[in-house]
């Protein structure tokens, strides 16, 4: 084994890992883009090479702790974090700690039923909201529409020509993503929601509007205040560095 690099300077490292992981272990349970890293400790590796200690965090959990501690949520102490990207995850951040529930599941807002339709999700379910607000869903949806099909940003360049079934689209993506707010109020009742990911970068199609359809549709429910994310490509580094150092 080579001899350890020498890094005077670092008391502790985090390393953010796409994939699941288990806490417990640090051991990598299934990385989709990164297979190799299946049934590795990366964070044992490290720190046998770095020779200091350190802590492997899932990229999507890093993020979110990142900006519900130094980002978007600085000082609001209970905040649920959405990301908005192809696919669409959801923490739930209470004091700086992720609350990932009895069986590390808490958090799935993609997965809960947004729509009537009868799309089909990569969960294996129905309906999801990740059916249609997810990056690589909006093109399928636009499509069926009679739309050119393509990424959620072209549906969304095509929804400001006027075209009228992109936005349909965004209006199914917009009342689907309301109804997901709603439900995340009655059951977990944040006091701040903080949205990031590439789709949430038209606020104008997507956040906004669900919002009115959420207040629109509320009863009983306190809306919490709805803020853009603030520390986009870095929240992950951020937040594997506030691991380290807990
Ligand atoms: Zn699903």
């Amino acid at each position: 084994m080579p001899a350890p690099i020498a890094v005077p300077t670092l008391g502790a490292f985090g390393v953010t890992i796409a994939g699941t992981l288990d806490p417990g272990t640090g051991v990598v349970g299934r990385s989709t883009n990164l297979p190799w890293l299946d049934g590795t400790a990366p964070a044992e590796t490290l720190s046998r090479a770095l020779g200091i200690p350190g802590v492997a965090v899932q990229d999507g959990e890093a993020a979110a702790l990142a900006e519900a501690r130094v980002g978007a949520g600085r000082g609001a102490g209970d905040v649920f974090v959405i990301a908005l990207g192809t696919g669409i995850a959801g923490a739930h951040v209470v004091n700086g700690a992720v609350h990932r529930g009895a069986h590390g599941a808490a958090g799935e807002i993609g997965h809960l039923r947004a729509t009537d339709a009868d799309h089909a999700c990569s969960c294996g379910g129905r309906g999801c909201l990740e059916t249609v607000i997810g990056g690589s869903q909006l093109g399928v949806r636009w499509r069926e529409r009679g739309g050119e099909g393509g990424t959620a940003r072209d549906v969304v360049a095509a929804a400001g020509a006027g075209d009228a079934a992109a936005i349909a689209t965004l209006d199914a993506a917009a009342r689907g993503f309301g109804r997901a707010l709603l439900a995340l109020s009655a059951l977990v009742d944040p006091a701040l929601v903080v949205v990031g990911g590439g789709v949430a970068r038209s606020p104008e199609w997507t956040v906004e509007p669900a919002l009115r359809h959420a207040r629109a549709e509320s009863t009983f429910h306190t809306l919490p205040p709805v803020l853009p994310a603030a520390l986009g490509v870095w929240a992950g580094a951020h937040g594997a560095a506030l691991a380290a150092a807990a």
